[in-house]
C-alpha cells in the first residue's frame, strides 16, 4: 500500500455536530469534520482514529474479489504452472458465511470461497491460504501429494503457524 506517506489532514469543525466526526479522502488529503466543541488533544486523538480507519476500509476494498482472481492466477504462475487448466478455478471469491474454516474449495464445480477473516491478514498468509486451496482443484485431500505441493510456497510452514495462533487466540477461554 502506499500508506508509509501521512496524508495531509484538513480538519473542519462545525458547529451543528455534536458527537459525531466522519472522514473522507480528498484527492491527496484528507478531511475530517469534528464537532466544535472539541479540544486540541480530543481533535489530535480523532485525527489519529479517523485516518486508521480510513487506512483499514481502504485496505479491505483493495482484497476485492478481482484482486483474489489477480493473486490467484500469480499463485498458479508460481507454483502450479505444470498443471495448466487443472489448477485453474471456475470462481474465486470472498466470503463471510464461513467461521470455522479458512477457505474452502469445491471440486466438482471448480469454486474456491476464502473467508472474510483472512483479508485483513498479511498477504503472506492469504497466499497460504488461496494456495493451499488451488492445490485442492488438483488433489483433493490432504495427502503426501498434496503438502508436496503446497510446500512449494516457501512460507507455507510459517502461515500454518501463524494460522493455528489465530485459531488458538480466538478460542474463548476456560473461566479459571
Ligand atoms: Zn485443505
Amino acid at each position: 500500500m502506499a500508506g508509509t506517506r501521512k496524508p495531509v489532514v484538513e480538519v473542519r469543525r462545525s458547529q451543528r455536530r455534536r458527537r459525531t466526526v466522519s472522514a473522507y479522502r480528498d484527492g491527496e488529503r484528507v478531511v475530517v469534520l469534528i464537532p466544535d466543541q472539541f479540544s486540541r488533544a480530543e481533535e489530535s486523538e480523532w485525527v489519529d482514529r479517523m485516518l486508521a480507519r480510513l487506512a483499514a476500509r481502504e485496505g479491505r476494498l483493495a482484497r476485492s474479489d478481482d484482486e483474489l482472481v489477480a493473486r490467484a492466477t500469480r499463485l498458479i504462475d508460481l507454483y502450479l504452472g505444470g498443471y495448466g487448466a487443472k489448477a485453474v478455478p471456475a470462481s474465486v471469491r470472498w466470503v463471510t458465511n464461513q467461521n470455522g474454516r479458512w477457505g474452502s474449495c469445491t471440486p466438482a464445480d471448480r469454486s474456491i470461497r476464502i473467508s472474510h477473516r483472512v483479508q485483513d491478514m498479511p498477504d503472506w498468509v492469504i497466499d497460504y491460504v488461496l494456495l493451499h486451496e488451488l492445490t485442492h482443484l488438483i488433489v483433493p485431500s490432504h495427502n503426501a501429494r498434496f503438502w508436496a505441493l503446497v510446500g512449494r510456497y516457501p512460507k507455507s510452514e510459517r502461515a500454518r503457524g501463524y494460522l493455528e495462533g489465530v485459531a488458538a487466540a480466538s478460542c474463548t477461554p476456560v473461566p479459571t
